[in-house]
């Protein structure tokens, strides 16, 4: 089988499989306890944190381990927007993931927070005249993602960064695309709080984090024991926290030049990608890339197959050996067209079409080059039943 879903969730490191296996087994112990078996967890926990907090470039007690990328994304939402409340207008995009799209709704619905929606040019780029018209005095947060799960699309958050600080706001950035490809690190997405979660990196599923200055009051959505200072009560999973520490740190170790929060295998990526997008807009007739070809994710190649059904053309190449995606898990089997593409000026009839192959930096160029021929087969095999 050839695994093109790396997007959805990639294996976990080995490295980082084995650095957790001990606090499963014999370290076993509560953080929290006063014994040697707990100070053993304890100490765990914060080396994994301090080692996550090199790698943001922030402080060890800016960094709140959590359940996911989910969870990290509703605590600097929630938190950020009823820790400090400036005032009830929140502003993100149309094209977030459900975790932001939901969690702002939810503090419109119950909290009486205004919404504003900042539009998307046609690559799914933020218009950043129109963030900066939105963005006014009683704005508690800005929220955007570093780069879009569907289509790859990478923001200009530096530049939204600066927007959003001059308007005297705070920015929130889902960056659990984008880590592993990208610098993630506050300073240079220009934010006060970043989400990260561990399955796209190489840690288990159920692991995140969230980076957020020390400074911003975050108001918790989980309250019990007050650890992870206050910020996420509940024992912490110190195995996966240190799985996380371990997986992050191979990212930035695969180059010598590697940024922390960044990556460094992004080159050879970025090159399998365009040799896909590529391939396939030269075997199969009437194939659309969507999103920006400048802007773009090393690891995703996204198409519009028009006249198919995305499901039909992924069940195609599931037949072929090849494993892919529509795009949005949480899209995958609804009837509804993706609001991502419908937020590009992509027709509902279109966004049906749509097929997502995302890559990490095990793939190959046999895996490429074969998604390609499944693609340029199951599409003929589709146009010509009809
Ligand atoms: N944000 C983006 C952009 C994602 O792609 C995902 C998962 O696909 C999430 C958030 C949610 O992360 P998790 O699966 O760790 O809850």
């Amino acid at each position: 089988m050839i695994y093109l879903d790396h997007a959805a969730s990639s294996p976990v490191r080995p490295e980082a499989l084995q650095a957790m296996w001990p606090y499963l087994t014999g370290e076993f112990g509560n953080p929290s306890s006063h014994h040697a078996l707990g100070d053993s967890a304890s100490r765990a926990l914060a080396d994994a944190r301090a080692r996550l907090a090199t790698w943001f470039g922030v402080r060890p007690a800016e960094v709140t381990f959590t359940s996911g990328g989910t969870e990290a994304i509703n605590l600097a939402i929630k938190g950020i927007a009823l820790g400090a409340p400036r005032g009830r207008h929140i502003v993100t995009t149309p094209i977030e993931h459900e975790a932001t799209l939901e969690s702002v709704d939810f503090l419109r619905r119950v909290h009486g927070f205004e919404v504003s929606y900042v539009p998307v040019d046609a690559t799914g780029r933020v218009d950043l005249a129109a963030l900066a018209a939105l963005v006014r005095p009683d704005t508690s947060l800005v929220t955007v993602m570093a780069a879009n799960n569907e289509v790859g699309t990478i923001q200009n958050c530096a530049a939204i960064g600066a927007i959003v600080h001059a308007a005297g706001s705070v920015l929130h950035v889902d960056a659990v695309q984008a880590a592993g490809w990208l610098d993630v690190t506050p300073d240079a997405l220009g934010a006060d709080a970043v989400s990260l979660s561990g399955h796209k990196v190489g840690a288990p599923k159920g692991i995140g984090a969230l980076a957020a200055r020390s400074r911003l009051r975050i108001e918790p959505l989980l309250h019990g024991g007050g650890q992870e200072r206050g910020r996420r009560s509940g024992t912490e999973n110190v195995a996966f926290a240190v799985a996380l520490a371990t997986a992050v740190g191979l990212l930035s170790e695969s180059a010598a030049d590697a940024p922390a929060g960044g990556a460094s295998e992004s080159a050879g990526v970025a090159l399998l990608r365009d040799h896909l997008i590529e391939g396939i807009e030269t075997t199969v007739p009437g194939a659309v890339v969507t999103g920006s070809r400048e802007h773009r994710l090393p690891s995703i190649a996204s198409f519009l197959f028009p006249g198919t059904s995305g499901e039909a053309v992924l069940l195609g190449l599931e037949e072929r050996g090849v494993v892919s995606s529509s795009g949005s898990a949480c899209a995958a089997g609804s009837d509804e067209p993706s609001p991502v593409l419908l937020a590009l000026g992509v027709s509902p009839q279109d966004a049906q079409t749509a097929v997502r192959f995302s890559l990490s930096p095990s793939s190959t160029l046999d895996e490429v080059n074969a998604a390609v021929a499944a693609t340029a087969d199951a599409v003929a095999a589709l146009t010509q039943l009809r």
